[in-house]
């Protein structure tokens, strides 16, 4: 996948089946934004965290019973 060392935007294969579209919206991206868009096939972006936020809030949130 591909994805922006600035900010979380990010192209997959879930959401961008053809290659040479995330090529092109990468591109885009960093015409527009002027960000690094970096690409690692099959590696998971080190500063996305794979867990769901619904997590984080029962740990935060007391439980009411
Ligand atoms: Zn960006």
């Amino acid at each position: 996948m591909k994805y922006c060392l600035h900010c979380d935007w990010h192209a997959s294969a879930t959401d961008e089946p053809s290659a040479r579209a995330r090529s092109r919206a990468a591109i885009d991206h960093h015409v527009e934004t002027g960000h690094a868009v970096d690409s690692s096939d099959g590696v998971i972006p080190p500063q996305l965290p794979d867990v769901p936020a619904e997590i984080f809030v029962d740990d935060l949130v007391p439980s009411s019973d």
